[in-house]
């Protein structure tokens, strides 16, 4: 694994793009509507690294994508009680748990590329 910057290997995980080279996509681009699920590629399709590497290593992305969850749910909480101080506590409650189940497909997908740079072959 070569060495890259802070920023550089931010990028790249925010692109979702290939912990080993920074190139190739770690996700399919669904132009399919039906499939809504996000489908991951096996193997980089520019260095041939191959993502899943033993049976059970993306649980770990579970805990990423779960840290992911909170940050959005309490900046969105934060935001809607600062910015919206006439709005009921209902709402309050409601709006960042709609902001977090909108971003899940995109928790799922980071917490993934997420992992595979924390804990690399
Ligand atoms: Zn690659």
């Amino acid at each position: 694994m070569k060495k890259v910057s802070f920023f550089k290997k931010l990028t790249q995980i925010v692109r979702l793009k290939c912990p080993e080279c920074g190139e190739g996509n770690v996700f399919r681009k669904n132009k399919d509507s039906i499939n809504f699920f996000p489908e991951m590629i096996e193997t980089c399709e520019h260095c041939h690294h191959h993502y899943d590497r033993e049976p059970g290593y993306f649980l770990g992305a579970m805990y990423a994508s779960y840290g992911l969850a909170v940050f959005e749910g309490l900046s969105t909480f934060l935001l809607v009680y600062f910015f919206l101080p006439n709005i009921s506590t209902f709402m309050t409650a409601l709006i960042p748990a709609v902001v977090i189940l909108l971003l899940s497909g995109m928790n799922y997908k980071m917490g993934r590329v997420i992992w595979m740079n924390l804990f690399p072959r």
